[in-house]
């Protein structure tokens, strides 16, 4: 490792209050320390150190805030019975992170260097990863465009940083099924636009769309293409799956879709338990076709949040369905524990997926 690669170490100390475990909402409470790493062109990515968790300081022109250059990941430590500390695929995050640099013109990082990076960060943070069962220690990377300047271009300056934060259970009251709101109106991403990429203008440009189902008494909006608003793409933030009759289903990759790291794992799962699974174009038609012949047996989202989410009900225009009378389904239930006791040590990883 070159000089420009070795990682520096200032400690915090002054360590911070630490809120009780059972009071952890998502994404509010931080650790005291974070991972950061600079980038030029003349130097290339340089400089990674690990520094008390602070504010950043940035001039008001950097281009993060005008353009919105920035991508960012997200996945989970999980503390295992025995004390150790657990990630999920994390090299798959790393992979992902750089498929949304590229479409965002952003450098590219070294995704094994960055890994140890990581892996130092918890280390030294590894009394943040919550004891109790289901909580975890959400990890978010991220980059962004810092260089100061109004001129519509890629940024020659960048800051990579990863920041930490304790999370409880996505279920404190165990799994339940959610309602869905199909949404016709907005769109949350085009084939040839951002949404295969994890980039900041997403997110924030589909909570119109959730607001509005919200108020309506949804919990989620099913996202539909946003060409012929025919065939489905996602659920919320997270992938959808569909059990009709005897075989699974999950829309094709096609560009406007983020290629989740659970639906991966779901998808192998399924092929290793000899369950048929195909990923093609799903429309919302079949779909509300397939429950009148009483065929459609589940439906869930997945993604690192919640793992999987079961899909009590759908409605769609006026027409509205329940699936499993609103219980949470068999195979729903079988892919949530078994990604979940492999995710935490619970039991034996026989696919190589856990650090
Ligand atoms: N779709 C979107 C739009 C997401 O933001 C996420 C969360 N990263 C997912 C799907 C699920 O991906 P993963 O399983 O990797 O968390």
């Amino acid at each position: 490792m070159n000089e420009q690669h070795h990682l520096n170490v200032i400690e915090n100390t002054n360590r911070k209050q630490r809120v009780a475990e059972d009071q952890l909402a998502f994404g509010k409470e931080f650790t005291d320390h974070m991972f950061v790493m600079d980038y030029s062109t003349e130097k290339g990515w340089h400089h990674p150190r690990i520094t008390p968790y602070e504010p950043i300081t940035l001039d008001p022109a950097a281009m993060i805030f005008h353009y919105g250059q920035t991508v960012f990941e997200g996945l989970k430590a999980y503390r295992t019975e025995d004390d150790r500390i657990l990630l999920f695929r994390p090299e798959k995050n790393f992979q992902r992170m750089n498929r949304s640099s590229e479409r965002l013109s952003i450098p590219l990082l070294d995704e094994k260097l960055v890994l140890t990076y990581l892996e130092e960060l918890l280390r030294i943070e590894k009394e943040w990863v919550p004891k109790t069962a289901g909580y975890s220690l959400y990890i978010r990377p991220f980059i962004i465009a810092t260089e100061p300047n109004l001129s519509l271009a890629p940024s020659n300056t960048y800051q990579f940083y990863i920041i930490l934060s304790p999370v409880g259970s996505y279920y404190r009251e165990g799994i339940h099924p959610v309602k869905i709101f199909v949404e016709e109106e907005f769109t949350r991403a085009v084939r040839g636009g951002t949404g295969m990429a994890k980039t900041a203008g997403n997110y924030s440009a589909a909570y119109i769309a959730q607001q509005r189902a919200t108020d309506k008494g949804y919990s989620q909006v099913l996202w539909l293409d946003g060409v012929e608003k025919k065939y489905i793409e996602e659920v919320g933030s997270m992938n959808v799956f569909f059990k009709i009759g005897e075989e699974v289903v999950t829309p094709l990759l096609n560009g406007s879709i983020l290629e989740g790291i659970t639906r991966l794992s779901i998808i192998e799962l399924l092929k290793d338990w000899n369950v048929p699974v195909v990923e093609r174009r799903v429309s919302i038609e079949e779909i509300f076709q397939a429950h009148k012949e009483g065929i459609v047996e589940e439906v869930f989202g997945t993604g690192t949040a919640a793992v999987v989410s079961p899909v009590g009900e759908l409605t769609w225009n006026d027409e509205q369905m329940i699936i499993n009378n609103g219980h949470t389904g068999k195979l729903s239930k079988k892919l949530y524990e078994t990604l979940t006791a492999i995710q935490t040590g619970k039991q034996q990883d026989p696919y190589g997926w856990t650090v």
